[in-house]
């Protein structure tokens, strides 16, 4: 029986555990922060529990419905209710079947662009291109500055926190740039996007999935089957260093002063970028370097319950997106309550809402007090929705420092060296969201390949 250390108790890190604890070998979970989840979190706001991290997963990727088949968890879906931008001092609708932002006919955003600008949409350029390139290059040079600005930008600002003219198309948008390289339409390519999503059987595919209980109550239920199958989990226990010891690996943790030390036949480091890149200083350099070239946007998510009796504004819509040219200070706002039946029924009395406030690079406003971002927050929101939105009966203020990485304009190609460099040392293995997809589902499948990864290589020992 071989020991496996994994690094990080995220979603990444907790799969992980999960897959390789269906082995006989000895698994040890060692989470740096006091609370397992990482990005997953809970907080109770008005007497309930709700999400005050991610709240809701890809439902068009496999791997998330599948974790929570393994867990016995039936997956919730959103309401059939839509989303708007909020844009030009209005809330628009947001245009149906774009891909990341392109529509798959430019008519589709007359409520969003000036005349001017939807005639330049219209316009559509074909675009030749051969390597990465940031998206918002590749969809201003078809459609326009004006379709990046108001709908590309709050879309991608929504998952990345980043900026449309910074982010790697490739790594972000691969049908897209597909479809460039083949000197097709980029309509053309949101089109086919948008059919392959479509009805099968004649019933729309939910595009998204939630828990019962919030996407943070995922940790738990995962540390509870861990701790039945007798893996250790640790909190506050930070890795410090890992070094290569014979055919098998050290890990040291604690202060320098009284350091611990775990050895391991193997480990999976699943923390954020630039705590993995100094990890690997020693053992990788370079890829250390690359990795700790990764930059990450740190945001606030401010959470507010209001009385259900004076909430008649957030019926009927699961939110809105703000592009960054419009000024404002909030980037986008889910209305939770609509959003998922399930925390409606669980806490009737009270309306669910939250704002996100930060994109990479712009954090300034995160200097601010809680108080501060919260009452922010309310000053957008009621500019949105309305002078007679009333006050919250509670307000919560969660920061992400580091919060998501930013796939820049070669990504793809950095993480291909990394893996490549990582492939001459058997035994160590990296997961987390700063590999393939920043997504729940990518970093579930980040996790199950590190295990299967080690696994296979203790199985040759
Ligand atoms: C506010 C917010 C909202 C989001 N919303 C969504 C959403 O709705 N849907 C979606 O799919 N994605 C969403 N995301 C993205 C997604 O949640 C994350 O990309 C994902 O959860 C990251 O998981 P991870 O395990 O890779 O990393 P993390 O969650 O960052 O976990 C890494 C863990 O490693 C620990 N650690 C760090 N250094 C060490 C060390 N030296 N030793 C031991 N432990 C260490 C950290 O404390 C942390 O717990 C959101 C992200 C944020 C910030």
């Amino acid at each position: 029986m071989a020991r496996i250390v994994i690094l990080g108790a995220g979603i990444s890190g907790l799969t992980a555990a999960f897959e390789a604890s269906a082995s006989p070998h000895e698994i040890v979970l060692l989470e740096g922060s006091p609370q397992i989840g990482g990005k997953l979190r809970l907080a109770t706001i008005a007497g309930h529990q709700v999400d005050v991290g991610a709240e809701s997963m890809l439902a068009r990727r496999p791997e998330a419905l599948e974790l929570l088949a393994d867990l016995d968890v039936d997956p919730v879906h959103p309401a059939s209710i839509s989303a708007s931008i909020w844009t030009r001092d209005a809330l628009r609708p947001m245009p149906k079947g774009t891909l990341l932002g392109v529509p798959a006919d430019a008519s589709s955003m007359a409520s969003l662009l000036t005349h001017a600008e939807l005639d330049r949409a219209r316009d559509e350029r074909l675009v030749d291109v051969s390597g990465d390139l940031s998206i918002g290059e590749l969809v201003e040079s078809a459609l326009g500055p004006a379709v990046v600005d108001r709908l590309v930008e709050p879309l991608l600002g929504g998952v990345y926190a980043g900026h449309a003219r910074k982010l790697s198309a490739a790594a972000t948008a691969p049908a897209l740039l597909a479809a460039a390289q083949h000197q097709r339409l980029l309509t053309d390519a949101a089109r086919s996007a948008a059919a392959k999503s479509g009805a099968v059987d004649g019933a729309a595919q939910p595009v998204f999935a939630g828990v019962r209980g919030g996407v943070g109550s995922l940790p738990k239920l995962l540390v509870r089957v861990l701790l039945d199958r007798g893996v250790t989990v640790r909190t506050g226990a930070t890795a410090r260093d890992i070094e290569r010891a014979g055919r098998s690996w050290r890990v040291t943790l604690g202060e320098t002063r009284s350091p611990e030390v775990i050895d391991a036949d193997a480990i999976i480091i699943a923390t954020p970028a630039r705590a993995t890149a100094r990890l690997l200083t020693e053992v990788v350099p370079d890829a250390a370097t690359a990795l700790a070239d990764i930059d990450y946007a740190s945001m606030a998510i401010v959470t507010y319950a209001f009385r259900s009796t004076e909430s008649a504004a957030f019926a009927g819509s699961s939110g809105f997106l703000v592009p960054p040219v419009d000024g404002r200070r909030i980037k986008a706002s889910t209305f939770s309550s609509s959003k998922w039946p399930w925390l409606a029924e669980v806490a009737p009395e009270v309306t669910f809402a939250r704002v996100s406030i930060g994109r990479h690079g712009e954090e300034a406003d995160l200097q601010k007090s809680d108080a501060e971002l919260a009452a922010a927050g309310m000053a957008d929101l009621r500019a949105a929705l309305g002078d007679g939105l009333p006050r919250p009966v509670a307000a919560h203020v969660q920061r992400w420092g580091g919060a998501l990485p930013q796939y820049a304009v070669g990504h793809l190609d950095r993480i291909a060296s990394v893996r490549a460099d990582l492939a001459a040392l058997p035994g160590l293995e990296v997961a987390g969201a700063a590999y393939e997809g920043v997504g729940i589902p990518a970093c579930i499948g980040t996790g199950r390949k590190a295990a299967g990864a080690v696994l296979t290589h203790l199985a040759g020992h």
